[in-house]
């Protein structure tokens, strides 16, 4: 399967990226974790994206394409993948279609603004796995450290309230338009994101025809 997961920041896209991952065997490429390792290992590409982060605006359209071409090029991709926060603009749709990606479905999790904000301030990530957690909803074991691979637990710097905000008028305005784009296309399925993890994983799963 080729799969686009759409929804705005913290609507659970990485953490059902995940299960999804696992359960088809298939890779999630997340085009915002590859990002921040490029600014942690501080690349020519991670300094240009450093700013953009930072104020939560999107990185440029053509930055992005390159590091998507390049890693679904990989030996690991040839039988599918996940696209966790790739396309984000129409531009990127549009280059995506170009390069014949041959993307089958386009998920869509919903959830309204008011809630992510609350989901964004507790999510937490793994320093060395990047594995997500939330300080509630989805609570490691031992609070600060992964249960995947004892790693530290550690916020965002994107997540901080006021760059949450700034984050969903982008989505809004620049994202938003792609659920018309591949609903035209008859591949868009749409799924309530507020649920319970396992309630919402089901939802996907039958969403998808898996189940
Ligand atoms: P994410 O982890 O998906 O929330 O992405 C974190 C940040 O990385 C976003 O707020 C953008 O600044 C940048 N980013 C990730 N994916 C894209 C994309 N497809 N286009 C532009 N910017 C992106």
């Amino acid at each position: 399967m080729r799969l686009v997961l759409l929804g705005a920041p913290g609507s659970g896209k990485g953490t059902q990226a995940e299960k999804l991952s696992e359960l088809l065997n298939i890779p999630t490429i997340s085009t915002g974790a590859i990002i921040r390792e490029h600014i942690n290992g501080k690349t020519e590409l991670g300094l240009k994206a450093t700013g953009f982060i930072a104020e939560g605006q999107l990185v440029p359209d053509e930055l992005i394409i390159d590091i998507v071409k390049d890693r679904l090029s990989k030996d690991d991709c040839k039988d599918g993948f996940i696209l966790d926060g790739f396309p984000r603009t129409i531009p990127q749709a549009e280059a995506a279609e170009k390069l014949g990606l041959g993307i089958d479905k386009v998920l869509d999790i919903f959830v309204a603004d008011e809630a992510i904000i609350d989901r964004l301030s507790g999510r937490r990530e793994c320093r060395m796995c990047r594995t997500p957690f939330h300080t509630i909803y989805n609570p490691p074991a031992i609070p600060g450290v992964c249960d995947k691979c004892g790693g530290e637990l550690i916020r965002r710097a994107d997540d901080e309230p006021e760059t949450i905000k700034k984050r969903l008028v982008v989505y809004h305005n620049e994202t938003e338009p792609l659920e018309d784009f591949y609903r035209k296309r008859g591949i868009l399925t749409v799924v309530e994101g507020r649920k319970k993890i396992e309630d919402t994983s089901r939802d996907v799963r039958v969403a998808l025809g898996l189940e």
